[in-house]
């Protein structure tokens, strides 16, 4: 089962620590871009099954509710849309309204996934968000309210002045919430990023590495106490309740990707569309050439991506069913590398499951460069 992607790239304001494909909102620029957005959906139209549609972004809240009708609606038409297909609204809490919510929910979004970041207000202000502690928790009432049982927060740790105990409040403030899912992610600093100037200029600082380790693992088992599951290196869910198009990412599984910047990969080829949102609007009206980087992925690509992504997963790799599916033999070529990661309690090898410990989740990407023995595109 395919899944579709579909990306959003406004925001009322650009946040200092931002490295996604985004612009300011501009109504008529967005007017445009919904209708590039049907016409390119259309053109990728071949009635494959898919089970779950992604509006990501940028802030996909921004959209009309009729807008974000007509393309599930263009996506329906153009695929076979599963009558239970999971559709999510990626949402900034300050973006929503009761009224906005049960209009996106008649519209189709079966799944809410809020941009919380923090339930601590000098927090949301340092990363320059537009809501507050209150405001997240109100939207999350309003969905509810609203009849979404699927809802995800996203929260982000190692942030600029917080200590490990701050950064527990917020998980422990999720916690009482009580969404379907959460994401936890830490702060990453891009190089040009704003907030390294104003963390500069401010005095500023990050804990001590250790201190992020424990605001990870000390979250986490705090999670599993409250019936949470970690089925991913930063993904908890309720049962049944993971993200099954984010799953698809790291299952080995295929998507097509719509609107600017936006990637897919399918029958091992990989593409990313035109990032710049004009030039993306310009290009479909034309009828040109979208895709660029577009490349096929060798046997051993394609390989190592599924290596790389499975062990994402808290189930981790069955490493038989990558034999069989590569024609291959996953610990005869790695083992030998992967061993120092096993006797050091990161990894463990059952013979046929392969996974990160919770340990190793957080040296993740050490472990991983085993498999990057050649160059794969993210
Ligand atoms: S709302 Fe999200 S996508 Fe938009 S600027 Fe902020 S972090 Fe980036």
């Amino acid at each position: 089962m395919l899944g579709l992607y579909v990306h959003i790239p406004f925001c009322s304001a650009i946040c200092n620590y931002c490295n996604f494909n985004r612009g300011l909102f501009d109504a008529a620029l967005k007017e445009r871009y919904v209708a590039a957005l049907l016409r390119e959906i259309a053109t990728h139209a071949d009635g494959s099954p898919a089970d779950t549609i992604y509006f990501g972004g940028g802030t996909p809240s921004l959209l009309e509710p009729n807008e974000i009708q007509s393309i599930i609606a263009a996506c329906r038409h153009a695929f076979a849309v599963t009558a239970d297909a999971e559709i999510t609204l990626e949402a900034n809490p300050e973006t929503v309204t009761l009224e906005r919510l049960d209009g996106v929910r008649a519209a189709g979004i079966n799944r809410l996934s809020y941009g919380v970041q923090s339930f601590r207000d000098e927090e949301l202000q340092r990363l320059s968000r537009l809501h507050s502690a209150s405001r997240a928790a109100d939207a999350f009432a309003m969905a509810r309210r609203a009849g979404f049982d699927n809802i995800s927060l996203d929260l982000m740790m190692w942030l600029p002045q917080q200590t490990v105990a701050q950064w527990l409040e917020s998980v422990d403030a999720l916690i009482d919430i009580g969404p379907d899912h959460a994401s936890l992610y830490i702060l990453e600093l891009y190089p040009n990023a704003p907030l390294r100037d104003e963390m500069a200029r401010a005095r500023w600082s990050q804990a001590a590495d250790d201190d992020a380790a424990e605001m990870y693992l000390e979250a986490m088992a705090r999670l599993d106490r409250a019936g949470y599951t970690q089925y991913e290196i930063s993904n908890v869910a309720r049962t049944g309740r993971e993200s099954r198009h984010n799953l698809k990412y790291w299952t080995d599984g295929e998507w097509l990707g719509f609107g600017c910047g936006a990637h897919s990969t399918r029958r091992a080829v990989r593409w990313k569309n035109l990032a710049s949102t004009t030039d993306y609007i310009a290009t479909v009206a034309a009828g040109g050439q979208l895709a660029t980087e577009r490349r096929e992925l060798t046997a051993r690509e394609a390989l190592e991506e599924a290596l790389f992504t499975g062990l994402r997963l808290a189930r981790g790799i069955d490493v038989h069913t990558v034999n069989t599916r590569y024609h291959t033999d996953v610990w005869g070529i790695y083992g030998g590398s992967l061993e120092r990661f096993r006797d050091a309690g990161l990894l463990i090898y059952d013979g046929r499951l392969l996974q990160l410990s919770r340990a190793g989740m957080l040296l993740a990407n050490e472990v991983m460069t085993v498999f990057l023995q050649s160059p794969v595109v993210h």
